[in-house]
Parts: C-alpha cells; structure tokens; sequence
C-alpha cells in the first residue's frame, strides 16, 4: 500500500460517506507549510478582507501576510496559509473557528474530500481524505451533494484552466536558469500573484494574466537564446 493509497482513497459521486463535522477546529491546526492558497483563493480572501475592516487590501498583502512562499524544484514558488502557536494553527484560526469561513480556501470547503482532474472525458474525480478517523461517523454525505455544495463553478472553472496552463509554465520555466530564471520568477509573481483588480471578477483576469505571462516569458527566451 503506498502513502498515497493509506491518506485518501477514491470514491465515486454516488457514495454516501459516513462523515460528520463536530466542527472541532482540528483540521486546521498542524499545517505547517500543509495548505496551499492559490490565487483565486488569495482573490477571495482579499476580497472579504477588504469588506471586513482591511478597505486597503489587495492580493499582494494577502501572499504577504498570510502566506509563507514554499519553492519547488527551479525555485517555483507556491505559498502555503502561514502558521502561528505551537500547534501550528491556520494563521485565520479564530479559537476553533474560521475567521474567514466564506473565504476559506479551497480545500478547507472540500474537506474532508479532495478534487483531481481526470481522463477520458470525465473532468474531476475525487477522493475522501482517510486522516481524523473520528469524524467519519454521526451523520453521512453523499460525495456527489458535497461537491455540489462546496465546489462552485469557478472552483471548477479554474482547476481546469490550471490543468491546462501549468505545464506550458513548467515547460517555460525549465528551459530557464541563472538570471533568466530570476526575471521569470519575478514575472510569475506578478502576473499569477499580485496584477488582480478586486473589482473585477477574476477568471477573466486570469485568463488575461496567463497570455500575457506566456508572451512575457516567450520574449526573455528569444532574448537570451533560450529554445523551447
Ligand atoms: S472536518 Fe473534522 S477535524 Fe475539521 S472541524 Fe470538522 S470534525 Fe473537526
Ligand atoms: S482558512 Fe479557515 S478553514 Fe481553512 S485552515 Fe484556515 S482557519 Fe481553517
């Protein structure tokens, strides 16, 4: 059995899942470097942080205050929920309750079951995170209901962009090195991170941001040589 196969496992839409919330809190406390906020995530709490006493917020703030930057292989950068206390809780941990609960990431909605692209015609397939044994009991839930529920359309929207936009970034990204790399990476934070009018919904932004990304990281390797 591989780690993978003892954390999650597969379940199909029509499961019911024994699954209950005591809504304990204990899902968002040890996730050092654990839950990743990504831009439309970044979006929305930005968004409902300006509405809620921060007027002046925007999404670099977000990345700056709540997040620590986490660098995969090429010094790609990703940025998990920042921690705080010895139980490393969700820096929005408010007691046992969220303090951004309608803005709370992604996979905090999904919990405790978690979305994958898949093949052959079928968009998503899912799984049910088999972590916290103790909740799956008291009540039950059927996997098709919750998705429903706690993945809306842009959800859906944009994992399938991503799907289809990161490996034309990583593909970029890996012919880079040195000082090409370095600019790529400071295009890359902006364009994916920080260039989002919170006024304005957001896949189109994304939509405009990831063009322009590929034109911007197109024109620094015809500049310095570089074929993809
Ligand atoms: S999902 Fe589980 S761990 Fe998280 S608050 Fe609910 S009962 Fe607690
Ligand atoms: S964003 Fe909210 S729900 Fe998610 S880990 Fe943090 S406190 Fe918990």
């Amino acid at each position: 059995m591989t780690w993978m196969d003892r954390m999650a496992k597969r379940v199909r839409a029509k499961e019911l899942v024994h699954f209950h919330c005591q809504r304990c809190g204990r899902c968002c406390r040890n996730l050092r470097e654990q839950a990743m906020v990504e831009n439309l995530d970044a979006y929305r709490i930005a968004k409902y942080l300006k509405e809620h006493g921060h007027p002046e917020i925007d999404m670099a703030t977000v990345f700056d205050e709540y997040t620590v930057p986490v660098l995969l292989p090429g010094n790609f950068p990703i940025f998990m929920v920042k921690t705080a206390g010895q139980d490393e809780a969700c820096i929005f941990l408010n007691g046992d309750a969220c303090s951004i609960y309608p803005a709370r990431l992604r996979v905090c909605r999904l919990y405790p079951f978690s979305v994958d692209t898949g093949e052959h015609g079928q968009d998503f397939i899912w799984y049910q995170c088999l972590e916290r044994q103790f909740h799956f009991t008291g009540g039950t839930v059927r996997v098709k209901d919750w998705f429903n529920q706690n993945f809306s359309r842009e959800d859906r929207a944009f994992v399938l962009r991503e799907r289809d936009f990161l490996p034309q970034l990583g593909k970029r990204i890996l012919a880079m090195e040195g000082d090409v790399l370095d600019a790529a990476i400071r295009e890359i934070c902006l364009l994916r991170y920080a260039f989002f009018d919170l006024d304005e919904p957001f896949l189109p932004q994304y939509d405009r941001n990831a063009k322009e990304l590929l034109r911007r990281l197109d024109r620094l390797a015809q500049e310095n040589g570089i074929e993809m």
